[in-house]
């Protein structure tokens, strides 16, 4: 880690080194600001980095490899059985951990930012203490709260040594049967990724579905899988007390007003997380966090106090590292004077099950709650000839646009690579795009983002690869679809084709 940080006076402070604080940082720095990052951890790049999204998706990784290797045998591909040294998957993980921390020192070196290293707290609203090496108090012009959050934990078996994902994410053993509380994204990226490494999984959920927040459609589409990798999944069902018992944990679950023990060896605990607000000195400062924590700013990321602001996981909305860096760059561009403000149209989210699921801007969910009319296309990957070539026709790509204008207002899909054809939809959403446009795009053959286009077509009612409803005898055609950017009459040079 760079240290320094021996000033006593910044124009911008900034508490947390993960994706909102240290790209904040440098967005500062690169704008002309001085700039000190605090971070209390001996590493830099936050949860996201350190705990979260680079250490699960390079373990979801492997088992998914390992997954497709086994399923192309039937695509004729034959070898011996795998086999998973997990010394050398835990050292492959950390090295990248590594590898990226060294590259955000280097980064932020080249800038010229100074980092403190300790824990920081407000004595007013433009001084900080920092508990480090040394008591040190550093006055601040502005100030950026990046503090991002923590596991929330289980009030059943508070003092019992349970696994966070963090925990997990260590691979300390490979439980035979693992317990995975929260059936959210955490749960289930994590609970695949033992059941990958021979775990017998169960998941208990307290709410009636899996991953709240994507469309049921979709989410189905990865639990029919996950039914074939987990031993059980419980909904609706609720972990009302865990005892050491047995070769690990007697958990009673209570469903429907019935209880019933279970045993474990191994219990990961995935219930959501918690803004990182506390014990931060906000009670000497005019920022008072919601009664979740959350704390309340206005589109350029300011708080209750002027010159202090708030990204990421501290602040409501989605906890996903990109919504962090994007409020970063936000907060440091309007501390610099640059007409700046969180605009973003659309947030996408992914789950890295398998297969992967994203989504960005309206659901069909939200649509319907919000009384929205809308159009939705939908094209099934079975339908897709790269999804079949890849073996994976599980899967579905719609579009929910607005049935007058055709504007795309949400994008959902589930299957192969959708984590990254997921970008489309959000770029699509936030130019408000239409699904003409979408539709006049030439998408490359034969990949799977061209069911983006196919479910365009089928929002529009022209598509070329599914049957439109059977017609009764005598109705008119369904309407052709044009170009709704041409406003000049079509081919140039062309005599107009005869009706
Ligand atoms: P953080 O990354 O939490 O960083 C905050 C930093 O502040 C920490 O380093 C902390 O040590 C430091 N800090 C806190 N208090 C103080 C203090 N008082 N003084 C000094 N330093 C302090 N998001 C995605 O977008 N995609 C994913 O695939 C994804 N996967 C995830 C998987 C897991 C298992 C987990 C747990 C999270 C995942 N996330 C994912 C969420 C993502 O990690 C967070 O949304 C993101 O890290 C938030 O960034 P942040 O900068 O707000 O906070």
């Amino acid at each position: 880690m760079v240290t320094g940080g021996q000033r006593e006076e910044t124009e911008v402070a900034i508490i947390g080194g993960g994706p909102g604080g240290y790209v904040a940082a440098i967005r500062a720095a690169d704008l002309g600001k001085e700039v000190v990052l605090i971070e209390e951890r001996d590493r830099l790049g936050g949860t996201c980095l350190i705990e979260g999204c680079i250490p699960s998706k390079a373990l979801i990784n492997v088992v998914e490899l390992a997954e497709t290797a086994r399923a192309a045998r039937k695509m004729g591909l034959t070898f011996s059985e795998l086999s998973m040294n997990l010394d050398a998957l835990r050292r492959w993980s950390d090295s990248i951990v590594d590898s990226l921390t060294r590259g955000i020192d280097g980064l932020l070196k080249r800038r010229g930012v100074d980092i403190l290293r300790g824990r920081a707290r407000f004595d007013d609203n433009h001084t900080l203490s920092v508990d480090g090496a040394g008591p040190t108090k550093l006055t601040f012009r502005n100030c950026i709260i990046a503090t991002g959050s923590d596991i929330n934990r289980l009030p059943a078996g508070q003092q019992l040594p349970l696994w966070s994902s963090a925990e997990a994410l260590r691979i300390p053993e490979v439980p035979p049967r693992l317990l995975v509380i929260g059936g959210g994204y955490i749960g289930l990226e994590m609970g695949l990724v033992y059941a990958g490494l021979g775990s017998q999984v169960t998941v208990v959920e307290f709410f009636p579905r899996l991953l709240p927040g994507a469309d049921l459609d979709l989410v189905d589409v990865v639990v029919r899988s996950c039914e074939k990798r987990f031993h059980e999944i419980m909904t609706e069902s609720r972990v009302v007390e865990i005892q050491k018992g047995g070769a690990g944990y007697v958990v009673t679950v209570e469903y429907q007003g019935q209880k019933n023990a279970h045993e474990f060896d191994q219990i990961l605990v995935a219930v959501g997380r918690r803004p990182n607000t506390d014990n931060l000195g906000l009670e000497h400062t005019a920022i008072r966090p919601d009664k979740r924590g959350f704390i309340e700013v206005n589109p350029c990321g300011r708080t209750a106090e002027e010159r202090i602001y708030a990204i990421g996981d501290v602040t409501p909305g989605p906890m996903l590292a990109h919504k962090a860096s994007r409020e970063g760059k936000v907060a440091a561009e309007v501390i610099a004077n640059h007409p700046s403000a969180f605009e973003s149209r659309a947030i996408p989210a992914v789950v890295f099950t398998d297969p992967e699921l994203a989504w960005t801007g309206l659901t069909e969910r939200e649509a319907a709650d919000q009384g929205l009319t809308v159009n939705v296309g939908r094209f099934p990957l079975a339908a897709s000839g790269r999804a079949r070539t890849l073996g994976r026709t599980d899967g579905m790509v719609k579009i929910i646009s607005d049935p007058d204008s055709g504007r795309i207002l949400g994008v959902g899909m589930v299957g192969p690579h959708v984590s990254e054809l997921i970008a489309e939809g959000t770029l699509a959403v936030q130019l408000g795009a239409t699904v003409e446009d979408i539709m006049v795009t030439i998408h490359p053959h034969p990949t799977v983002s061209e069911a983006i286009m196919e479910a365009a077509e089928v929002a529009a009612g022209s598509s070329v690869h599914i049957n439109p409803p059977r017609r009764p005898q005598g109705a008119v055609a369904m309407r052709a679809h044009v170009n709704p950017r041409r406003t000049d009459g079509g081919c140039e040079g062309c005599p107009a084709a005869e009706s």
